[in-house]
């Protein structure tokens, strides 16, 4: 076959990403695409993958697109006669302390909150299913019994055949060597048997993605990283359908393999490979046995399966596989070139997602937009620091280090940091901040009291911070805080197409004279939230948007991608110029009032507003908005003024007793008040009528904006789903997040939020109540309501309203 000198689609990479990809390119969108591999099919991490298929993640999304692979791997040789290994053999994940014990009913709750029946199991009953296995030390073990393992040459191998099967075109011994761009595009693929012209181009390069990325200017931060297993020789007694097992307080697993042991771990030094680029020529190889290096693993697999001690090595694989900076892979439409789309950085699980990941990045390309929420996995959840490839490496390194370490809540990388500091991180500093870092930022969580460690103690109860967060949240209520938020990501869209734009783009009404801020969602075509965001008017032409630190590049790559065609229209981000101070609490007024000579009444700047203010002979962006239900205001100070400001507050404050607060205190504050977080309680999953945002969508408006039909559509039919939120009283208590919501007993969704609202003295909760007839207004309310929480029930209250709603406590005062 010639290389074709045309396709819509061009897939680089015959990996089990790859080759996913095309096949449901093909299947799924009978799409004109083209494979091209520069060795043969699985030659670079896939074929020698150990081939563990695990399903549960912490994301709803992404234990979807797992069970997907799954679910196609069952029934593909059906379909191409190929055979892909899949044995259902289930997964024992062992716990030896009571931390660890804790994770593993929380996980169990998430399992069943998603849908899989994940069960606990008593060290006798592991030893039953698993006699080889020494149990002394168990507490016990979760049991999954859909999980599995497939071989991974044969599942790419099949669904290469599959590809083809259904019209795709697959190459091996072809190189992409560069692009041709234009406008910012891909026009040609570059490669070593000649050019191909496309539409689209679907990177899919394993450890090479970052070096083909950058062929197109693309950043694809990924650490290729070297990772050990051995293949043992027959054991006596093994079974052949044993369950994989993932030892992690060993930090090791373990997978049944012709009769013996496939054993390999997650070490916490482990050993980056180059930060430089991939040598090409590295088809079917594997590093040097390292025994020195492996000996930890070695010592803790025979203390847990003792016949290891004897049995002998049949062979050891070093291999490379790319890992990233948290953990998840990477996919999507890359920020930088509107028709490269990612597939890569599977951090040792891209086996286990290789089915799924095709299926959903298929939908992308085609599509222009997720099919679901893949927000965790989603490129643009990167921004420029991640072209540090120094940081990128450490930090890769460190959560490769954590991969089986306890995942205790609220847990901060400690590697890189800091990295991005506001211009108040000294002075914060001296004030006893504990921070934590988003994208980048030092950000403070908390302070801590005369006498408190600032540190963080990490356990599964209560931390040390929560007394000290207490005491930050009754000050906003009471008083008067002030948080840095300078890390917010900030844009400004201007020019005389500015407001066409945006009223396309925004599902709120924008259209607003200068000085009115407008709180809106941009949706996608299904009516899905796709960012929750600020915007500003500050001039006929000019707006000012603000969004979450961790959104920068999702959402200001959203905004410039939906900038209708020939509109003239300029985003420029605008972040760094300008700290973020947020002045919240009853006494806001009167510190902001001793500050500015600019009436800050009610009456002459009233909620919703922006106006220009002077403070210490700064001029300052003023928004009165608020995130914590108090009187406030957001003052966006030109970044080199920003310690001035915040003195002249801290200053003129001191009456009104001012403090700093933190964003964990801010968490616990919006908890209350009922605001919905982008990426947990509001989602590409979710309409706003669903998550009881419809007030801020202008339906009886009679302007288009994206996602507009799909929501008109829907608006005859109930809705399947509806956000509510739930206190617990029982103090003992710790939501997180995914506990399941029972009503009436049974399952009607799950958490997306938790958290405790220090005003109410209560944990508090927010998730999407399910139900395949309707959700209306008295089924919500007919109904007993339970939380389970790490496997046990608890009663709980549903709220469809605020919870605590201070104007109405003060009116009530
Ligand atoms: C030791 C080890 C054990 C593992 N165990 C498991 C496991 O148990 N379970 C699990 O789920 N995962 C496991 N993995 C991870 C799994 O192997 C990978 O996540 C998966 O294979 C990644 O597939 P890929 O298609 O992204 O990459 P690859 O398989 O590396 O495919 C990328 C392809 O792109 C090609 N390419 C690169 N540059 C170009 C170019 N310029 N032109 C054309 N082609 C190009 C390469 O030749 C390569 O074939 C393991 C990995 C290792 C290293």
């Amino acid at each position: 076959m010639t290389l074709p000198s045309q396709a819509a689609i061009v897939v680089i990479g015959g990996g089990i990403i790859g080759c996913s990809t095309a096949y449901h390119l093909a299947r799924d969108h009978k799409a004109d695409v083209v494979l091209l591999e520069q060795g043969k099919l699985t030659s670079g991490s896939t074929w020698h993958a150990a081939g563990l298929v695990g399903q549960l993640r912490s994301s709803a999304s992404i234990t979807r697109v797992l069970k997907y692979s799954v679910d196609l791997y069952k029934g593909l040789e059906a379909e191409t006669g190929l055979a892909t290994g899949w044995k259902m053999t289930g997964c024992l994940r062992l716990a030896t302390n009571a931390d660890r014990w804790t994770e593993h009913k929380r996980l169990a709750t998430t399992a069943r909150s998603f849908g899989m029946d994940m069960q606990l199991l008593s060290p006798a009953e592991v030893k039953a299913m698993w006699p080889l296995m020494e149990t002394g030390d168990l507490v016990g073990a979760s049991w999954l019994p859909t999980d599995g393992q497939a071989s991974p040459s044969d599942i790419t191998q099949s669904l290469a055949k599959g590809a083809r099967m259904h019209g795709a075109k697959l190459f091996e011994d072809v190189r992409v060597t560069g692009f041709e761009m234009k406008d910012g595009r891909i026009t040609v693929v570059k490669t070593s048997e000649g050019d191909i012209t496309c539409d689209k181009v679907v990177n899919c390069a394993g450890q090479w993605a970052r070096q083909v990325g950058a062929l197109a200017g693309i950043n694809v931060p990924l650490q290729p990283v070297k990772h050990q297993y051995i293949i043992t020789e027959k054991i006596d007694g093994l079974a052949t359908d044993a369950p994989t097992i993932r030892d992690p307080d060993r930090r090791t697993y373990f997978k049944e393999e012709v009769g013996g042991l496939v054993m390999g771990g997650y070490e916490p030094n482990p050993q980056a490979w180059t930060t430089g680029d991939v040598p090409n020529d590295w088809e079917f190889r594997l590093f040097d046995d390292d025994y020195d290096h492996f000996e930890q693993h070695m010592m803790q697999a025979i203390a847990r399966v003792p016949a290891l001690e004897t049995v002998g090595v049949k062979q050891m694989i070093n291999g490379p596989e790319s890992f990233t900076p948290d953990g998840n892979f990477i996919l999507g439409t890359a920020p930088e070139c509107a028709n490269m789309f990612v597939g890569a950085g599977f951090n040792a699980f891209g086996i286990a997602s290789g089915g799924g990941a095709g299926w959903v990045l298929a939908q992308w390309v085609v599509d222009g937009e997720a099919p679901l929420d893949l927000w965790v996995v989603d490129i643009r959840r990167f921004s420029n620091l991640h072209r540090d490839r120094q940081w990128v490496c450490d930090r890769t390194l460190e959560a490769y280090g954590k991969h089986y370490t306890i995942g205790f809540p609220h847990e901060e990388y400690a590697s890189g940091r800091p990295r991005i500091v506001s211009p108040l991180y000294d002075r914060l500093k001296q004030q006893n901040a504990v921070f934590g870092s988003k994208l980048g930022w030092e950000r403070p969580n908390w302070f801590a009291p005369q006498g408190i460690e600032p540190r963080d103690i990490y356990s599964m109860g209560r931390q040390n911070w929560f007394a000290a967060v207490g005491d930050e949240h009754r000050h906003v209520r009471e008083k008067v805080g002030i948080f840095d938020q300078s890390s917010f990501a900030k844009y400004e869209l201007s020019g005389p197409d500015a407001l066409k734009a945006l009223d396309w783009i925004c599902a709120n009404d924008v259209s607003k004279p200068v000085g009115r801020l407008t709180y809106t969602q941009l949706l996608n075509t299904r009516g899905g939230i796709e960012a929750d965001l600020t915007v500003a008017r500050l001039a006929e032409e000019t707006f000012y948007i603000v969004t979450g630190t961790g959104f920068r590049t999702h959402d200001s790559s959203w905004i410039g991608d939906h900038i209708g065609e020939g509109l003239k229209a300029t985003l420029v981000d605008v972040t760094e110029d300008f700290g973020t101070l947020s002045l919240m609490g009853p006494r806001a007024r009167d510190v902001l009032a001793a500050v500015t000579d600019t009436d800050v009444s009610n009456a002459a700047f009233p909620f919703g507003h922006v106006r220009e203010i002077a403070i210490a002979g700064h001029t300052i962006r003023a928004l009165r908005v608020t995130y914590v239900g108090e009187l406030g205001w957001e003052l966006h100070v030109p970044i080199a003024a920003t310690g001035e400001v915040f003195d002249a507050l801290m200053a003129a404050g001191k009456k009104h007793d001012i403090r700093p607060v933190g964003y964990r205190a801010l968490e616990s504050l919006r908890l209350e008040k009922g605001y919905r977080a982008w990426g947990s309680d509001i989602t590409p999953n979710d309409t706003p009528q669903e998550a009881g945002l419809g007030w801020a969508v202008k339906l009886r408006k009679n302007t288009d904006f994206i996602g507009r039909r799909a929501l008109e559509t829907a608006s005859g039919t109930a809705l399947k789903k509806r956000f509510a939120g739930f206190t617990v009283d029982d103090p003992e208590i710790v939501l997180l997040g995914r506990e399941t919501i029972l009503r009436d007993g049974e399952p009607v969704g799950y958490l997306t939020s938790g958290g405790y609202g220090y005003t109410l003295g209560m944990n508090i909760g927010y998730g999407y109540v399910r139900n395949a007839d309707g959700v209306s207004d008295d089924f919500l309310a007919s109904g007993d309501y339970e939380l389970v929480v790490a496997m046990e029930r608890t009663p709980a209250k549903i709220h469809l309203e605020p919870m605590y709603d201070p104007a109405a406590e003060r009116v009530k005062a």
